[in-house]
Formats: C-alpha cells, structure tokens, sequence
C-alpha cells in the first residue's frame, strides 16, 4: 500500500459535505491505476475497471468525516458550531481545530475552564472556538458561516505497526477500494469492478445513494471502520469479540447476503488469512445499508476494519488490517464471474 498517500488523504479536511479537496487527490491518485475514472456532482470518485463489463461490484467507503460547522459569531469574536454527523461534544474544549475557509485553514483553540472539564452534558451549542479575533466584525473578515472544523490532530505510528490519527473513519475505507481496485486490475479482474469514495455518510448517505443508483452493482461491499471490544471497547455480547490487529471484519445480520459474506470467506481462505465476525442487530449504520435499497434492490456485505476510540480526536487502528482488507477486496473483486448466482436456493 501508499502509506504516504494513506496519511495524506488522513491529514485533509473532509467534514461531511464538504469532501472536494479529499476526493480530487483521489481522482488524481486513481487516474493511471484504472480503466476509467468519474465524478458525479456530489464529488464522489468511483474508478473503474472493465466498464464495459454487464456484470458489476461496487466497494465503497465513505470519503467524508464527522466535524462541526460555524453556525454563528458571538459579539467577543468566538465562533459558536453545530455538529455534522454524530461528535462527542466534550472532546472538544482544550483542543486546537483547523477551520476551512474559502482563504485556507484557520486555526482555533476550543475554549476551556474547570465548570466546562466537569461538565459531563457538555453540548455542541456550549462550544466557543477562540480564533484570536478581537470581535464579531475581526472574525467574519476570516470565517463565513457554514465553513468546517475538525481537530487539529495528525497522523502518528504507534508501537506494532499501530496508527493513530483524526477521522480514519472512514477514510481509510475509501483508500482501501482503491488500493484494492488497483491490486484486482493486476490480477486479472474480468467482472466490472468499481471503487468508490463516497460523499454524506455520517449526515445523509447521499454519496452513496448517488453511486449505486448510477452504477446499478450485482453485488456491494461497503468497506468502514467498525468498534472492537479491546481496549475500552463495547460489549462483546453486543458486537462480538473483535480487536485492532486480528484481521478484517465481517458481519453478520438480517440484511447482509449470506452467500456474499461466504464468497468472502473464501477469499480469506485461500489468502491463507484470519477474519473476524460481527454481529448487527438492524442496519448495519453504513453505506451498505443504502445501497442495498438502490434501484431494485443490491445484495450486499460490509468489510469494516477494526477501529478503537471511533469518533474521537484520535483514533487507533493497525496497518496490517488496513492491508489485509486491500488483500481481500482485490481477491474477491478479481475472484468474482459473469455467471456468479446469488440466490439462496
Ligand atoms: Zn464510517
């Protein structure tokens, strides 16, 4: 895999509707690896290989992030946010965030104090950004309402080929389609195999819902990130027994295709590698879930990718996960026939 174009797609704002920058380094990265390269009117990138071929797969990952967007300017110059796509208020104060604004990235500090670090029901509207702005007019000369915020964290590689990083969620996952479309091309893949980065995932699913209905797949992969149980995790009951580092993920539930999820299987098998196992209860929560309900209906799966502290300013995840599931989505797009049947008897 690029790991140095990995951490720069990593270090890039893609706030939730706010993706372009994000996705034209993915276009410009994809252009000499695929067949055909698009963009819709959203910005979602989808490359291609054989796009002549009747018979499609279409893996997706979502190019956007959670963030905060300026909703207002308070009279001392502090920028007041509403959340885009489901943030955890208190991780916020005592934190620098980068605003993008049509000039470039500003910086801010979120503010702090002892009632607002004990404050456990901390909401979006209680966050202040300190720009430095001396009032309201000194910081609209910078800022214009609707602009994004993320963290200002970067990237860093922890112990044991470990990463740590903002929003790998799901940025990683539009990285891993492509890779992996770039790996099934080497491979000989014969079916239409599509990647795409899509647009909206953590607000609207629009990206998604944009992409299949265009592409009109046989089959679907949404690829994204997924909770562990290690490491202060969730209930394994819940979810299953799933750790950063053990492998990819699939998952099992009402909607995912049975006969999918075991071609996947398969895969794995004959890489010789170990998967781990899900469970969702309803929808799976992902762009897998949207395209499913596409056009007349799109058996589908979710390849996630184990991810610690999701949502949160700096998230764990392993870079050998991150290549298995390249290793596995090449192999299953360059595995897959014309005549695959789907049906269950
Ligand atoms: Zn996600």
């Amino acid at each position: 895999m690029n790991r140095e174009f990995l951490y720069e797609l990593l270090e890039t704002g893609s706030v939730s509707g706010n993706e372009t920058e994000l996705e034209k380094k993915i276009y410009d990265y994809m252009k000499d690896k695929a067949d055909l390269v698009t963009v819709d009117e959203l910005g979602c990138v989808t490359a291609v290989l054989n796009p002549a071929a009747p018979f499609k797969v279409l893996a997706a990952g979502h190019a956007d992030e959670i963030g905060l967007m300026v909703s207002a300017v308070g009279s001392d110059g502090t920028l007041m946010a509403t959340k885009i796509g489901g943030i955890y208020p208190t991780t916020y104060p005592g934190h620098k965030v980068r605003i993008y604004t049509k000039n470039g990235i500003l910086y801010g500090a979120v503010a702090n104090s002892r009632d607002i670090a004990k404050n456990a029901d901390l909401k979006v509207s209680d966050l202040r950004i300190d720009i430095g702005a001396k009032d309201k007019e000194d910081a609209l000369r910078y800022v214009e309402l609707g602009d994004t915020v993320t963290f200002d964290t970067g990237v860093r590689e922890l112990l044991n080929g470990y990463v740590t990083g903002r929003a790998l969620d799901d940025r990683i996952g539009a990285f891993i389609v492509m890779e992996a479309l770039a790996e099934a091309k080497k491979k000989g893949a014969a079916v239409g195999c599509y990647a795409a980065a899509t647009t909206g995932e953590e607000t609207t699913g629009n990206g998604a819902y944009f992409t299949a209905s265009r592409v009109k797949p046989d089959i679907a992969v949404a690829v994204d990130v997924t909770y562990t149980s290690d490491n202060c995790g969730i209930s394994e009951a819940l979810t299953g027994d799933v750790a950063v580092g053990k492998g990819p993920v699939l998952c099992n539930n009402p909607s995912i295709h049975k006969k999918v999820n075991s071609l996947l299987r398969d895969c794995a098998r004959r890489l010789g590698m170990a998967v781990q196992t899900e469970a969702a209860s309803g929808q799976t929560g992902t762009d897998g879930d949207t395209m499913h309900l596409t056009g007349a209906g799109v058996p589908f799966a979710l390849v996630s990718i184990p991810l610690r502290y999701m949502h949160n300013p700096d998230e764990v995840g392993s870079l050998k996960d991150i290549q298995e599931c390249i290793d596995l989505l090449a192999e299953f797009f360059a595995s897959l026939t014309a005549d695959t049947d789907l049906k269950p008897f």
